[in-house]
């Protein structure tokens, strides 16, 4: 396991303005990952904030790419010690931004993007009102099920609790500078990308 970057523990009062930070959330299968890989491949000036989590690594996914996996304890403990921007719960697991990386890469005026559930979203929109939030959406609640199960990666528990958590959030949206509905994938990916670089 890769071990997590040494934070310098600055508070959310000293985010810089430099830089813009984007917020894209959406319910789980909606197809959020899908989109931003492209965005990476297309946008190197973009940078993605590789977020902490306690959930287990899916087949394919790489440690200090997709996710830095952490033991709960050890979450709690980066927790107590102030090293996320924001983190929440989420279908039984822990996720969390982790502070000092998202800030330098702001301070050195980079556009900053992070992918992340409603509850973190909700808490960088109150600690940083400057932040473009994205909310992206699925055409009907059926496709947005048939997407999950068809990533075929997630248990029929795990399935049952994102979808029971989906309907939530898609209640959110509104809440969202943005909303974009993720039907024919190339038309929301440059809908995204008229919202991010105009
Ligand atoms: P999220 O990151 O929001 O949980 P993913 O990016 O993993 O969602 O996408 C879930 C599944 O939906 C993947 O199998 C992906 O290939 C598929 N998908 C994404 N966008 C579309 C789309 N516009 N139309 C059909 N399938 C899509
Ligand atoms: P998954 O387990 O499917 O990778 O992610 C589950 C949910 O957690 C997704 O909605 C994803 O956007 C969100 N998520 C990923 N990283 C973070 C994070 O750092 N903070 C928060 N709050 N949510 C995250």
């Amino acid at each position: 396991m890769q071990v997590l970057p040494i934070y310098s523990g600055a508070t959310t009062q000293e985010m810089p303005s430099l830089g813009k930070l984007i917020v894209l959330t959406g319910p789980s299968g909606v197809g959020k990952g899908t989109l931003l890989q492209k965005l990476l491949e297309r946008h190197p000036e973009l940078y993605y904030s590789v977020s902490a989590t306690t959930r287990s690594p899916r087949p394919g996914e790489v440690d200090g790419i997709n996710y830095y996996f952490v033991a709960r304890n050890q979450f709690e403990k980066l927790v107590a010690q102030g090293e996320f921007l924001e983190w929440a719960e989420f279908a039984g697991n822990y996720y969390g931004t982790p502070r000092t990386a998202v800030l330098d890469k702001i301070k050195s005026g980079k556009l900053v993007i992070l992918e992340i559930e409603l509850e973190g979203a909700r808490q960088i929109r109150r600690s940083y009102p400057g932040a473009l939030s994205v909310f992206i959406l699925p055409p009907t609640f059926s496709e947005l099920e048939n997407r999950i199960r068809g990533r075929g990666q997630d248990s029929d528990e795990a399935i049952a609790r994102r979808l029971h958590r989906a309907q939530e959030e898609i209640q959110a949206a509104g809440e969202f500078d943005i909303q974009i509905v993720n039907d024919d994938f190339e038309t929301a990916l440059h809908q995204v990308e008229a919202v991010l670089f105009g």
